[in-house]
């Protein structure tokens, strides 16, 4: 349909006086008004087009208004718009059976949810219930979403006015370039990050201890790879002491880092340790209808054989989510778009990158690999003292104005691009940033 910018206007009228917005105070917000976006691009009503190197909170893996996708959900629409969890449906044992081949040998079963947070509130739920252990152990630098127990263990701000739920210990991972065990080498952050983890295992009582939930890349705290070791380390230490790792890969998962997920790349986890329980959301369908989901080791599935699992959501495997699943992860394999993720990360985002922090020294470090990549901008290169949020503003302002969605958090800019970006757009998107640091430099 043509654009019309009098919509425009009224999307913006109508937002400010009915919508109220997430973590936001909200008289002074002034949102972005979409109209429409298709691959890696989006429109207003004006017809001013963007890229969105934000995959809007990293979620559109697969670009927006994938045909496949779409035409899948148009489909299920019409044969069966919803049906009962209790029920058996085919678009939700087709989506099972791939997620659960995907994850790989080590997993069982699927228990689908409505997005990420309620992933991870079942997975905690399932290792308490599997161990009969209580406390959850999880890294300040992190963010699990935003019900009772998966804000309770995020550990950045979001928490602190949430702490209702009991039972949530927290502990520093592994982040060289901000150390908090004085290192110097990758070698030596993994060495000293998993002896910390040893002292808090310990401190807290190993007998008390269900689950070690972690980020396998933190990734709204700062796309934290993991250095060499620390996810061996933490499946080892897991086993000692008799405590399960989930694996958060809510945003790390399908696709982001050049595999289905995070924990089986060769770059993070060579000899690939292995989760009990893994969260996903976002990518899995890349949210084009709610959906998320908790895939379970086989004794975690075994526990339940004969014990009632004391959980369940309306929407448990809805049938739009099931069709969005299956058209999404097949058009991923048949399509080569987890391999394009790898390669664009591998010959040119990571290159591209690299080259602008040689550039502009504002860029203290960059992070990441596949499309899941961040830059920690600083005021001193020696010090790495953050920039402030004046800083972040601006940039915001001269990307958006130069035709890039960006993705911003603290004293960083994600770069985070659809997995089906080209190197055409990469290099387009790479000239607005050049840009942006200049113009913010010599502002
Ligand atoms: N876990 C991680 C790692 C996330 O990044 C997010 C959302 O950004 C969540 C969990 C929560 O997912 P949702 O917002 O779908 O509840």
């Amino acid at each position: 349909p043509a654009l019309d910018p009098a919509d425009g206007a009224r999307a913006l009228a109508l937002d400010k006086q009915y919508v109220f917005h997430s973590w936001s105070a909200q008289a002074a917000l002034q949102p972005l008004v979409v109209a429409g976006a298709a691959g890696c691009e989006v429109w207003d009503y004006d017809g001013t087009r963007w890229l969105d190197f934000s995959c809007q909170l990293v979620n559109t893996n697969i670009g927006h208004s994938h045909p496949r996708v779409v035409e899948a959900i148009q489909r299920q629409a019409a044969e069966l718009a919803t049906v009962a969890p209790s029920t058996a449906n085919l678009a939700r044992g087709e989506a099972a059976k791939r997620i659960v081949e995907r994850a790989g040998e080590g997993f069982a079963k699927v228990f689908f949810t409505n997005g990420g947070a309620d992933a991870i509130e079942n997975a905690i739920r399932m290792a308490r219930l599997t161990t009969g252990r209580d406390k959850v152990l999880s890294t300040y630098r992190s963010y699990h979403g935003n019900t009772g127990s998966a804000i309770v263990a995020t550990g950045d701000w979001r928490r602190m006015p949430n702490e209702y739920a009991t039972g949530h210990v927290h502990f520093f991972g592994p982040f060289l370039y901000r150390s908090e065990f004085h290192s110097e080498t990758p070698e030596q952050e993994t060495e000293r990050a998993l002896q910390h983890l040893r002292r808090t295992i310990q401190a807290e009582g190993p007998g008390t201890i269900a689950a070690i939930l972690l980020e396998s890349v933190p990734g709204t705290a700062g796309v934290l790879l993991p250095p060499p070791g620390y996810l061996e380390g933490v499946r080892a230490l897991a086993d000692e002491y008799g405590i399960m790792w989930i694996a958060d890969e809510v945003m790390a998962g399908f696709g982001r880092t050049g595999d289905w997920f995070a924990w089986q790349s060769e770059a993070l986890n060579p000899s690939r340790a292995t989760p009990d329980l893994i969260a996903f959301a976002k990518g899995v369908n890349s949210g084009y209808v709610p959906a998320g989901g908790v895939i379970m080791s086989p004794r975690v599935a075994a526990e339940f054989d004969e014990r009632v699992f004391p959980g369940g959501l309306t929407y448990s495997g809805h049938p739009l989510a099931m069709a969005s699943i299956v058209a999404s992860i097949d058009a991923m394999t048949e399509e080569g778009i987890i391999e394009n993720a790898a390669m664009i990360g591998a010959d040119h985002l990571g290159p591209g990158l690299r080259a602008l922090a040689e550039k502009h020294p504002m860029i203290g470090e960059v992070r990441g690999l596949g499309v899941f990549w961040a830059l920690d901008l600083v005021t001193d290169a020696g010090t790495r003292e953050p920039v402030g949020p004046a800083v972040i503003g601006a940039l915001k302002k001269e990307l958006l104005a130069r035709g890039v969605i960006p993705f911003a958090a603290d004293n960083r800019i994600h770069v985070v691009p659809p997995c089906i970006v080209t190197p055409e757009q990469v290099a387009t998107a790479l000239e607005a940033y050049d840009a942006a640091f200049t113009a913010v430099a010599t502002a």
